[in-house]
C-alpha cells in the first residue's frame, strides 16, 4: 500500500504530461481514515470518467451494529450513506475544472426504492465500507491538469467522505429512524403471509405519483383509506400499531370508473416488492416479495414455453408445449408471461386491463355461442384463474375497469370511488347472479417448467464480451438487445446493468445444458445472496451502478435473450 503522499509527488510528475500518463495513478493509496483506490483511469477526458472506490475501515466508520443487524437494514444504512454522498459531491462536483468531464464527482442517485447497490457497501462483519464512484480526472485540451486532481483528492474528498462515511458526523436520529423503518416493513413483509395476504396498504398513504416522469409523491394527494371490512391491524417493532388495507389471498378485483385511481393502486402494489424511502408514501405499502405484473408484450422472443395450458390447436400448426417464437402476438406473450411467472415461483399475479391481450383475459358469452369452442385456440386466463389459486396457490389482483366477467370469480372485490377503495364483494356477487356463468373446461394437463439451455455460440473471454445498458429499455450483449422495457417491476437502470453481468456469467458459467431454467437460476441467486455482487462479477472486478435485481426478473431477463 502506497501512502497519499506517494500519490502527491506522482501528481507533481504527471502535470502538464498528455492524459495517458494518468494511468500511472491506478493503485491503493492511504490516506487519513480511509484508503483511496484509483480503480480504473479514463483514457481521455471525455471518456467514461474514471473509477474511484473509498474503503474506511469499520472501527473509522463506527456505525453502531444495531444500524446494520439485519439484511434490510444494512441495505438501508448503505442507502443512506450513498444519497448522502451523493449531497455531499453536488457541492463539490465540476468546483476543478478543465476540458470534457474534467471535475465531475458523482456516486450512484438512488430513486424512491431502497436497493442494494454497488455504489455502496457495508461489510456486515466488520463494519468496513467500500464506496464506488466516478471522477473526471481533469486536464486541458488532451495534457493532464495535476494542480486540479490534487484538489479533488487531497480536499473535496476527504471533506466528503468525513461528512458521510463516518457515523459521527451523520444525524445519528436520522439513521436511527432509517433502521427502524427497514426492521418494520420486514415485519409487515414477514406477517403477511401468517395472516393470509398478499399486501398491505397503510391508511394514510400516498399512491399517485407527481408526474409521469417523477416517482415522488404527488403533493395533495387524496390520502388512501380502506375500506372497514379489509382494514387490517400490524404492531410493528418500532412504529407499534399501524392500521391499513390488507388484501388476501385468493382473486381480488379491482374496478371503478376510469381516472378513478385503479391503475394508481397496483403500480403500488408492483412496486411494493421493494422497501421504499421515509417520505416516499408507499413506505407501508407492501407486497408479496414474489409478486410478478403480467402484461401483453407483444414482439417478445418466446423459447420453449409450455403455453398449453391456456393455448391450443394453433391454425398454423404450431407446438404450444413447447412454444417458440421470435415475435408473440399479444395473447402468446401474456400466456407466456404467466407460465414463465409460475417457473419463477410467483405467488401473486397482478395485472391490469389497460396492458392485457383482451382475448387473453376474457371471452363473453355472446362470443362464445357465435364462435365455436374448437375454432378457439385460447382458454382465457378467466378460466384458469380459479384453478391458478386452488391448485398452484397463486393468487391474482386484477384490475377490471370494462368487462363485469371476473364478478363471478373474484373472492374480493374493490371499487375505487374518487381513489378512495370501497369493498363491494356482497353487492357485485349478488347483481352477477343475474348474469350465466360461462361454461369452462378444466385444464387437462398442468404446465411444464423442464426447460433446458445451453450456451450455443462460441463465446469470447470475459472481458472481451461487450455490455451496454440502454437505460430502463434493455441490455446488449455482444450486440444482442435483450428488451426489458415491459418489465414493469424493474425500478432503476442499475439493475438492468447488473442483469447484463448476470446474463453473462450465467453464459459463461451456468447454462451447460443439462440444469433448467429454475436451476440455473437458483445457482446465481444463491450467489448473489451469499458473496453479493462480487459472485457475479468477480470481487476484484466490482463497478458502481449496479443494483441487485429480484429473482423474478432474472428469471425473464433470461426468458427474453433470444441468443439462447
Ligand atoms: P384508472 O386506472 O382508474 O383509470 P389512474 O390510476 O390511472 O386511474 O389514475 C388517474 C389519475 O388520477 C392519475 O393521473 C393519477 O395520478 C391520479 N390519482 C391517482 N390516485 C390519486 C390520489 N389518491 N389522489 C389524487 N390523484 C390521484
Ligand atoms: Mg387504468
Amino acid at each position: 500500500m502506497k501512502q497519499s503522499s506517494e500519490l502527491n509527488a506522482l501528481l507533481r510528475q504527471i502535470d502538464h504530461k498528455g492524459y495517458p500518463a494518468y494511468k500511472q495513478l491506478r493503485g491503493e493509496y492511504q490516506f487519513p481514515g480511509y484508503v483511496l483506490g484509483i480503480d480504473h483511469v479514463q483514457g481521455d477526458p471525455f471518456a467514461a470518467p474514471s473509477r474511484v472506490s473509498v474503503h474506511v475501515k469499520g472501527a473509522q466508520a463506527a456505525f453502531p451494529n444495531e444500524l446494520y443487524r439485519l439484511a434490510c437494514q444494512k441495505t438501508a444504512l448503505e442507502d443512506a450513506l450513498l444519497r448522502e454522498m451523493g449531497r455531499q459531491l453536488r457541492g463539490v462536483s465540476f468546483q476543478a475544472r478543465g476540458s470534457g468531464k474534467s471535475g465531475l464527482m458523482s456516486v450512484s442517485t438512488p430513486g424512491q426504492e431502497v436497493l442494494s447497490r454497488s455504489g455502496c457497501q457495508l461489510n456486515d462483519r466488520t463494519g468496513d465500507i467500500v464506496l464506488r464512484m466516478e471522477i473526471g480526472f481533469p486536464a486541458n485540451g488532451r495534457s493532464i491538469n495535476a494542480r486540479e486532481l490534487e484538489k479533488i483528492l487531497f480536499d473535496f474528498l476527504p471533506k466528503c467522505v468525513s461528512h458521510s462515511l463516518y457515523y459521527k458526523a451523520l444525524d445519528a436520529g436520522k439513521l436511527k429512524r432509517t433502521a427502524e423503518l427497514a426492521e418494520d416493513q420486514l415485519a409487515i413483509r414477514q406477517m403477511l403471509s401468517d395472516r393470509g395476504l398478499v399486501a398491505f396498504v397503510a391508511n394514510g398513504s400516498v399512491l399517485p405519483r407527481e408526474s409521469g416522469v417523477s416517482s415522488r409523491p404527488m403533493k395533495q394527494a387524496v390520502p388512501f383509506q380502506s375500506p372497514a371490512s379489509m382494514e387490517v391491524e400490524f404492531i410493528l417493532p418500532n412504529k407499534g400499531a399501524l392500521r391499513g388495507m390488507g388484501i388476501p389471498r385468493g382473486i381480488t378485483l379491482i374496478v371503478g370508473g376510469g381516472y378513478h385511481g385503479k391503475s394508481t393502486l397496483l403500480k403500488a402494489l408492483e412496486l411494493g416488492v421493494y422497501n421504499h424511502i421515509a417520505g416516499d408514501g408507499r413506505e407501508y405499502v407492501i407486497t408479496d416479495g414474489t409478486a410478478v405484473k403480467l402484461r401483453a408484450e407483444d414482439g417478445r422472443s418466446v423459447k420453449n414455453v409450455d403455453i398449453s395450458y391456456f393455448i391450443n390447436n394453433l391454425p398454423n400448426g404450431k407446438d404450444t408445449v413447447k412454444f417458440c417464437t421470435e415475435d408473440a402476438s399479444g395473447s402468446t406473450s401474456q400466456a407466456a408471461n404467466v407460465i414463465e411467472a409460475m417457473e419463477a415461483g410467483s405467488q401473486v399475479f397482478l395485472i391490469d386491463e389497460d396492458t392485457s391481450a383482451t382475448n387473453f383475459m376474457i371471452r363473453d358469452e355472446l362470443m362464445q355461442r357465435v364462435v365455436h369452442r374448437e375454432l378457439e385456440p385460447i382458454t382465457p386466463y378467466i378460466e384458469r384463474v380459479r384453478e391458478l389459486y386452488e391448485d398452484h396457490g397463486i393468487s391474482t389482483v386484477l384490475v377490471a375497469g370494462s368487462s363485469g366477467s371476473y364478478f363471478h370469480k373474484a373472492d374480493c372485490i374493490l371499487q375505487m370511488n374518487r381513489y378512495v377503495p370501497a369493498d363491494i364483494t356482497d353487492f357485485a356477487k349478488e347483481e352477477a347472479k343475474a348474469f350465466p356463468v360461462l361454461e369452462e373446461l378444466p385444464a387437462e394437463v398442468q404446465p411444464s417448467f423442464k426447460r433446458i439451455f445451453s450456451q450455443n455460440r462460441k463465446l469470447a473471454g470475459s472481458d472481451r464480451i461487450k455490455m451496454k445498458t440502454m437505460g430502463m429499455d434493455g441490455i446488449s450483449i455482444d450486440r444482442e438487445t435483450i428488451d426489458l422495457r415491459y418489465l414493469e417491476q424493474l425500478a432503476d437502470p442499475e439493475q438492468l446493468s447488473m442483469l447484463a453481468q448476470i446474463v453473462k456469467y450465467a453464459e459463461l458459467n451456468v447454462l451447460d445444458g443439462k440444469k433448467t431454467l429454475a436451476q440455473v437460476v437458483d445457482i446465481l441467486e444463491t450467489l448473489l445472496t451469499q458473496k453479493g455482487f462480487g459472485g457475479i462479477c468477480g470481487e476484484r472486478n466490482v463497478t458502481s451502478g449496479l443494483a441487485m435485481p429480484r429473482r423474478q426478473e432474472i428469471f425473464a431477463c433470461l426468458n427474453r435473450y433470444r441468443r439462447l
